[in-house]
């Protein structure tokens, strides 16, 4: 039983980590991946609008749409710490055991290298296209086809939670 380790903020999730995720399962080399839900005590902003509850029910959905079920995934929630150098050890404190680390993230990378995990980098996945910066800047100026990014079932959930409307509040002025 082999485990891989996927940490993302995922503000929100989209095709790229779904993808990230599909290439991990199949080309990875693991039984199961952890999928660690990052800066879990943000929400409410600009930069992370999306609560880590709400963040784990679209990771369940998207997974469940994109590759037929969640099966094989273990999602937690973990707040950042102030301390990157402990970061891992704080990671190992609170997951199951993981095996080998799969980012594009330099920090993320550098960071288990250095206590010597195994690190793998997912290839990128229309990286321009597919990103959650370039997601919330379409939903503030309201450009429609940021749903096209993000499977349907996240798009139907964001929009249930009224997440663009939430976001658009966020950058108004009082
Ligand atoms: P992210 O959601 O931007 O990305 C998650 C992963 O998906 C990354 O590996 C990224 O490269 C990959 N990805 C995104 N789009 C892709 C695409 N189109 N194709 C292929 N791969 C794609 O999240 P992130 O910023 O990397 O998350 C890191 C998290 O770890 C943050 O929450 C950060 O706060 C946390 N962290 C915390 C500490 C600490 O607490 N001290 C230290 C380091 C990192």
């Amino acid at each position: 039983m082999r485990r891989g380790l996927f940490v993302g903020r995922f503000q929100p999730p989209h095709y790229g980590h779904f993808h990230a995720l599909k290439w991990i399962v199949e080309k990875g080399g693991v039984d199961e991946v952890v999928v660690v839900i990052g800066s879990a005590q943000e929400s409410h902003t600009l930069r992370n609008p999306f609560t880590a509850g709400e963040r784990f029910e679209m990771l369940l959905r998207g997974l469940r749409e994109t590759l037929g079920s969640s099966q094989g995934f273990i999602i937690a929630p973990v707040p950042d710490i102030a301390m990157n150098f402990v970061w891992t050890r704080y990671l190992e404190m609170l997951l199951p055991s993981f095996d080998v680390v799969f980012t594009r993230n330099p920090l993320v990378a550098r960071l288990f290298e250095e206590y010597g995990y195994e690190v793998r980098m997912q290839p990128a996945f229309d990286r321009e296209v597919y990103s959650a910066t370039r997601i919330r800047e379409m939903m503030l100026r309201g450009d429609a086809r940021w749903r096209e990014l993000v499977p349907s079932s996240v798009a139907e959930y964001i929009e249930s939670i009224g997440g663009v409307e939430r976001l658009r509040r966020l950058a108004g002025g009082d």
